[in-house]
């Protein structure tokens, strides 16, 4: 069901067999495999994460292309719900490894705010991470764009930039390698750094040997319509025309709730084995928060893994149910 406030303390004695943190796509098709292997699961979501803000899912195989990913999140929420799973709107702010169990300290609630803890024999950690995106003042602005035609994934949205006149927006000179992958997709690149660190000489030069120019001057705001940006305003009262942006500013990774466990991790990634097991053997991760390609195919795909390694381990722990009248 889904708890509340109110409702969830009659969960607070109960140990759930696996506590997912994040109700995205990798965590919500989990959720699903496990209810039908007939294990209780909670899944704990804080809202407006990825998938959320994913306009239009373009290449999985099954949904139409331009799926939003919100109808992904409540497609998936309603199937997990009919499946008797818990689900509670939250923040998870700290896992800790009690031994048999882990205790999950959630924050419920933005105002007048509640913590309760709940238990599990295992933790899946779904929770994913987010693009960080060009700072202005008025952030309104960004968001106006930002998953519909000013992009954050080249995997995902490369396809819809093809030959477009694209800016390219950086926050480091290893950022901008990324005009020479993206430039497979289009060539008509233009670089914007905002004036946020140096570019070397040797920079310089790659870039004008390719054609892309380079612009330093911090932006003043993105000009457009309905959703659609059509080039950007800099500082200095210039207008540069685009048809489409890609920002590669790196994410935020959301795993500060794991910090108190000892786990493996490359950069903010955590390793799995390839059933998605990490370095502890009862926590799992899943999706853009692991190691691997940021997907929802792929957070799908690593849900059902590490849904079925869960339910392997507690079958071959339990008794075996005998026909008795
Ligand atoms: P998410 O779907 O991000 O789920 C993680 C969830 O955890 C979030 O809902 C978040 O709110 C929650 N969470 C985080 N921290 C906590 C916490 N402490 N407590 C509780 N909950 C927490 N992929 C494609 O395959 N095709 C596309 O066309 C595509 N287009 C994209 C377009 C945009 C604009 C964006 C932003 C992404 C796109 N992606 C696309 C990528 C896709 O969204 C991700 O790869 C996918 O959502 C990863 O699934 P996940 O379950 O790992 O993470
Ligand atoms: P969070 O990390 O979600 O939360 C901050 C704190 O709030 C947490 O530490 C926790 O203490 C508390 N908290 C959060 N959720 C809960 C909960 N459920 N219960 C209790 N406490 C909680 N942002 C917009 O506002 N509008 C947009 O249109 C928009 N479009 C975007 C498009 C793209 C492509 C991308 C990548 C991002 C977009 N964003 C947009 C930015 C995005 O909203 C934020 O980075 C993201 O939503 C995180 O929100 P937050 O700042 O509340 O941080
Ligand atoms: P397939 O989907 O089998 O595709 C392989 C294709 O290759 C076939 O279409 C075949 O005709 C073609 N092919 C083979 N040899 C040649 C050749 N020499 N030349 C040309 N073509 C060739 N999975 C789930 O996740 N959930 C379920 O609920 C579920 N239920 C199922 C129910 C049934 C009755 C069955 C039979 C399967 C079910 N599965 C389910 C399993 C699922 O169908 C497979 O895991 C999935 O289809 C595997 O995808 P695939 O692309 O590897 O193989």
């Amino acid at each position: 069901m889904k708890l509340s406030k109110k409702t969830l303390e009659q969960r607070l004695d109960h140990v759930y067999d696996v506590i997912i943190v994040g109700g995205g796509a990798g965590g919500l098709s989990a959720a699903i495999y496990l209810q039908r292997y007939r294990l209780s699961c909670l899944v704990i979501e804080k809202g407006r994460g990825r998938s959320f803000w994913m306009q239009e899912l373009q290449n999985y195989l099954g949904l139409p292309p331009g799926t939003p990913g919100r109808t992904m999140l409540q497609q998936g929420q309603n199937h997990f719900l009919s499946l008797n799973g818990d689900y509670l709107m939250g923040f998870v702010e700290e896992v800790q490894d009690e031994g048999e169990t882990f205790a999950v300290k959630v924050k419920v609630g933005k105002q007048d705010s509640i913590h309760p803890v709940f238990r599990s024999k295992y933790v899946i950690a779904a929770s994913g991470i987010i693009d960080h995106l060009p700072k202005l003042d008025d952030m309104q602005n960004v968001f106006d764009y930002a998953g519909h035609n000013l992009h954050v994934c080249m995997i995902c949205d490369g396809w819809e930039m093809a030959d477009k006149k694209c800016g390219l927006f950086v926050g480091s000179e290893g950022a901008i390698n990324t005009a020479f992958v993206l430039n497979w997709f289009t060539p008509y690149i233009t670089v914007f750094t905002q004036g946020l660190f140096e570019v070397s000489d040797e920079m310089r030069e790659k870039l004008k040997s390719h054609g892309y120019p380079l612009i330093e001057t911090p932006l003043k705001r993105f000009v457009g319509h309905d959703h659609e940006m059509t080039g950007v305003e800099l500082a200095d009262g210039r207008t540069i025309e685009l048809q489409t942006g890609l920002v590669a500013m790196g994410s935020h990774y959301y795993n500060a709730y794991l910090k108190g466990i000892e786990l493996d991790w490359k950069g903010g990634n955590l390793l799995t084995d390839d059933m998605c097991r990490t370095s502890h053997p009862r926590i799992f991760a899943l999706g853009d928060l692991k190691e691997g390609l940021n997907q929802v195919s792929i957070a799908v795909a690593d849900g059902t893994l590490a849904a079925t390694a869960i339910w392997r381990d507690i079958r071959r722990s339990s008794p075996p149910r005998l026909w008795e009248e």
